[in-house]
């Protein structure tokens, strides 16, 4: 996949899926932007890209705060001078029981995982449709609803994801007519720290690998695969797309 010239930005990319798409982004020729909240990690990441000849910057942004945001587009404006593709993967899975959840636990999960993926991509789309053309790549999970797979104490997680998708199809509609196309991922178990509370309790992580035939969990660099190819023209007559990549959960 070939992305020279094109200047995309990642969110959540400290760790995680984040920073292997954003590594493998910069692999592909893309200029990166490598956002989180912790701006010293960003920048570990931004070396590590460097390293390998590729270019990147460094941007602290909690996506959940418009400001920081609208600031996260203008730095990378400012440095690359355009926005051609936003991965729209900051996110948080707080495991707790629906009976305990608090509002304020509610709120904080869908002002990240929801609101903040709409204002990353408006921000983004913004400058998009000045060229008259880019991608967005919103993550969603298996726990998006309507594929069987519901999974208990994280119900806030599970109603952001579904946003996403909803999000993700309405959005297609609307930016295609100027040829923004936007699709989601649907990764199921993949092996990141959001994953420690799962692998935790040894009778959890053996229940939840019994239901994937593969029987084992994603490497994060498997997703990022499937970012290059929705971020690149080999995609060119997709969106409004959900892909799941899952080992085969959903099938099994
Ligand atoms: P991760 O390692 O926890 O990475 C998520 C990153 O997002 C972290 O660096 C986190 O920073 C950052 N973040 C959290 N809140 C933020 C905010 N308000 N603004 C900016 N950045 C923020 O998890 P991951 O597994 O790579 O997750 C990436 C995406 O994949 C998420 O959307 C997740 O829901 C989705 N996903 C993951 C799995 C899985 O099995 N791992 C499966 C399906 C979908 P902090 O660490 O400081 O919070």
């Amino acid at each position: 996949m070939d992305l020279k010239g094109k200047v995309a930005i990642i969110t959540g990319a400290r760790r995680g899926m984040g920073r292997t798409h954003a590594l493998a982004l910069a692999k592909a020729g893309a200029k990166v932007v490598v956002a989180d909240i912790s701006l010293e990690d960003c920048q570990k990441v931004v070396k590590e890209i460097e390293k390998n000849k590729g270019e990147a910057l460094a941007v602290k942004c909690d996506v959940a705060k418009k400001e920081e945001v609208e600031e996260m587009v203008k730095k990378a404006v400012e440095k690359f001078g355009k926005v051609d593709i936003l991965v729209n993967n900051a996110g948080i899975c707080q495991f707790k029981p629906f009976l305990d959840l608090t509002e304020e636990e509610w709120d904080r999960t869908l002002n990240i995982n929801l609101k903040g993926y709409f204002l990353c991509a408006q921000a983004a789309a913004k400058e998009m449709v000045k060229q008259k053309s880019g991608v967005i790549i919103n993550i969603a999970s298996v726990a998006m609803g309507q594929v069987g797979v519901g999974i208990p104490n994280i119900v806030h997680y599970c109603a952001s994801k579904g946003g996403v998708v909803g999000m993700t199809e309405a959005l297609a509609v609307e930016l295609a007519p100027y040829n923004i196309r936007v699709n989601a991922i649907s990764p199921g178990m993949i092996e990141t720290p959001m994953i420690d509370p799962i692998k935790k309790d040894p009778k959890v992580a053996e229940a939840m690998l019994d239901r994937v035939p593969m029987k084992r969990v994603g490497k994060p660099e498997e997703v990022s695969n499937l970012v290059l190819f929705l971020a690149s023209d080999a995609s060119s007559y997709m969106t409004g797309s959900t892909v799941v990549i899952d080992g085969g959960w959903l099938a099994g």
